[in-house]
Formats: C-alpha cells, structure tokens, sequence
C-alpha cells in the first residue's frame, strides 16, 4: 500500500516553463543543432524483427481477453509489454521510461483489464493523462481491449459538459480516464470519489509537469489516500523529479525501453534548409506534390501559425485542419477523425494540442520551424515511425 506521504507543492513551483509576469519577454531561440536532426532509419525487417518476442497467446490470461487482443491484431508483445506485464500483473508499483508508440498503453490496460475481469470494482482504477487526446486514445484502447466484456469506462476532459460527466459517472465505471483539472473538478462536487481508486496510472507524467499539472496532480493523489498499486510512464526521467517520483511509488519495478533522449531508430530524419528570402510556404506546397506524403502532421510553434497554414493549405488543394488549445475539444475530435479516416492530407498542430496523438499510419512529420528543444523534437516525429512501420521527419531550418 502506498500513499502520497508529504506535501512538498512549494519545492515544485519552478516546474512552468513560461516566462513570469514581471520578466521581459525574450525572442525563444532554438537551442537545437540541426546536424542532429538528419538520420536514416534503421530498415523495417529490423523493427518487424524486434517485435517477434514473446506472444500473446503464451500468456495466461482470461479466455475473453485473449479473444479481444487477438481481434485488436496483437501477436507478439512489444519489448515494453514484455517487460511491463508480468510485473504489473503482481500488483508491484512501476516507473516505466518510455516513450509513446512503444505499445505502453496496452503495456498497462492489459493487467488492468485481467485484474477487472477476476474482480470488478467499480471506480477502482483511474488513469490520469496530460491531454484530452491522449485520455481519448487511451479510452479508444481500452475498448477495443473489453470487446465482448461488461467493463465500463469514463473518460473526463476539460472543454467538455461536466453535466455530462457527472452522468456518466452515475453508471458506476470501472475504469476512470482524465486530464488532472476535470477530475480534480468532479472530485469537488463530490461526483468522483477518489477514495474508491485503488490502481492510478499517471502516464506520459513528464508532459504532465511541463504542463504546469503539478499541483492537481498532487491534489489528486492526496485525495485518492491508500491505494494498491500506482504505475508512472514518462517518456523521460529528469533527475530533479526523481524525489518527487519517489514520494508516488511505492519499492516500484524500474524499466527503461527506448530512453525518450534518444529518437525512434525507424525514422528517416532529414532537414530543408530554407534560404532568406525564399518562401518557405511555397517550399512545403513543392513538398506535396510527392504523393507519398500521405498523412503529414505539421507542426508549428504558435496557433496563429497553425490557423493561416492550414487555410492557405486548403486554398492550395491541399486538404488540412488544425487542433490547437483554443479549438473547442469537438472541433478537436472532429479534425483528428477526419485525419484518421483520411478526409484530410495534414493535421496542421501545435506541441500541446499534438502530445498523444495515436495514428498509427503517419507517413512524415513536418517541423515548419525548429523545435525549441530535443524533447520536443522527439515527441513531435515521434507520431511517425509508429508499430513497425518507417516513418518520415522532415525539419525547415534557416
Ligand atoms: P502506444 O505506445 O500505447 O501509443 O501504442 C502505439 C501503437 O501500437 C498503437 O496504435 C497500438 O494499437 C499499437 N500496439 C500496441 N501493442 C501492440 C502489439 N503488441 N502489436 C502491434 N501493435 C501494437
């Protein structure tokens, strides 16, 4: 059992990122070497062959659960699964270092699921992600995961009806998915009750203090009290979080797949140097005209960007939407779908709005600017090169 023993909120003020109130607003300058953003991917039979493991089927696991990872096209267990599984499934506390497109959500649903099947609780396990995307994907898996069973499932996000919420919460959900400022809500009208909780999966907890969550987060544990099990992904490990880690885990099981310090090996990384004077739009619409940039995600570093290249991108021919954190949480839903489903050629994104995008199939990834810092730039490709496939990077510089 382990509980969030101390408050130590003041020590953590210096997580945000963003320039305080009094201090001057300084031009952000890129601290990124663009020689490190050219690479050629690794072949894909060496991926494949990384993924021929372990398999599914040698695990012991409830006959229905066996039936629905196999419908949902899963043979062998990713390095992360076949790391993460056995232990989670002996309810020990985990730090998982890696990244997303690893196969971590399953890596974690999975034992949860198998754990729900022999005992159903309801409000037994929440799952708290930084995103309302990524607690959307995480919910997609979820399902696709519960075919077939009576596993019921929430997902709480912001910009969305808390009404709504608080219905979906009154058909007693095992499994509750959120972003830490919806939840913290539901909790203070004594709609959720944290102290039903006894599995919490904090995931991608990295993006999660970049976020400036730190706090909720916190609020959060404090309230779930006595818990069972706590598990941490994050795609890197920064030495000034490790007491904080410490303080949410209890004698954890460390494993490290793929460090997040380090890029997918299955992407080609290439730059395009854009000279002064020349059109850096008129650079990316030549880029389209390859036929195999088929589902690109753009990204840019302000809203504003994103808003006058996709319209520009749309009166080119070039079909395109943009998710940002100003767009209402449908408009987000509704250009991801599209995107999915192909309607669209780009998805013109922000950092923020872009972290846990899941679609499998990204062909490039294109940084109209260079990122302000590496992790940045391995999260962004990071949505290409996804479960065994090849991916395309693509970075203008000046
Ligand atoms: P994640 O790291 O959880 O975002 O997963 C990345 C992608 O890998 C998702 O599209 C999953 O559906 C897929 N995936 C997860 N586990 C497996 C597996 N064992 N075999 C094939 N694909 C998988």
């Amino acid at each position: 059992m382990n509980t969030f023993r101390k408050n130590t909120r003041s020590n953590f003020r210096g997580t945000h990122t963003s320039p305080g109130r009094n201090q001057p607003k300084r031009k952000p300058v890129s601290s990124l070497d663009p020689n490190l953003l050219v690479k050629k991917a690794k072949p894909v039979s060496a991926v494949s062959s990384s993924l021929k493991g372990q398999k599914f089927q040698e695990l012991n696991l409830q006959a229905k659960l066996q039936e629905a990872i196999q419908k949902k096209g899963y043979e062998y267990l990713t390095p992360i699964q076949e790391m993460a599984i056995p232990v989670l499934l002996k309810g020990i506390d985990m730090l998982a270092i890696a990244r997303t497109g690893s196969g971590k959500t399953a890596a974690f649903l999975i034992p949860i699921i198998e754990r729900l099947l022999k005992k159903p609780q309801n409000g037994s396990i929440l799952i708290v992600a930084p995103t309302r995307e990524l607690a959307l994907q995480i919910g997609d898996e979820f399902k696709g995961l519960t075919q077939g069973m009576s596993l019921r499932f929430a997902t709480f996000i912001g910009g969305t009806n808390i009404n709504m919420d608080r219905k979906h919460l009154a058909q007693k959900p095992h499994v509750i998915i959120g972003t830490p400022g919806r939840l913290l809500d539901l909790s203070n009208q004594q709609a959720l009750h944290l102290k039903l909780v006894n599995t919490l999966v904090l995931d991608e907890f990295d993006r999660m203090l970049d976020m400036g969550f730190i706090h909720d987060v916190k609020r959060l544990v404090a309230l779930i009290g006595l818990r069972e099990q706590t598990l941490l992904f994050s795609a890197t490990l920064d030495p000034s979080q490790e007491k904080l880690i410490a303080d949410l885990l209890d004698n954890p099981e460390e494993i490290h797949v793929d460090p997040g310090t380090s890029a997918n090996e299955h992407i080609d990384q290439q730059t395009i140097r854009v000279s002064e004077g020349e059109d850096k739009f008129v650079v990316l619409q030549n880029l389209f005209q390859n036929g195999a940039l088929k589902k690109v995600i753009l990204f840019t570093e302000t809203k504003r960007l994103a808003d006058r290249l996709s319209k520009k991108l749309n009166q080119y021919g070039i079909p395109a939407g943009q998710i940002h954190g100003n767009k209402s949480q449908n408009f987000r839903n509704k250009i991801l779908s599209d995107f999915k489903q192909g309607s669209i050629r780009v998805l013109v994104a922000t950092d923020v709005a872009a972290r846990g995008i899941d679609v499998v199939d990204v062909s490039h990834v294109i940084n109209y600017q260079i990122p302000m810092t590496m992790d940045s730039y391995i999260h962004r490709i990071g949505r290409t090169g996804r479960a065994g496939k090849t991916g395309q990077a693509i970075t203008f510089i000046n």
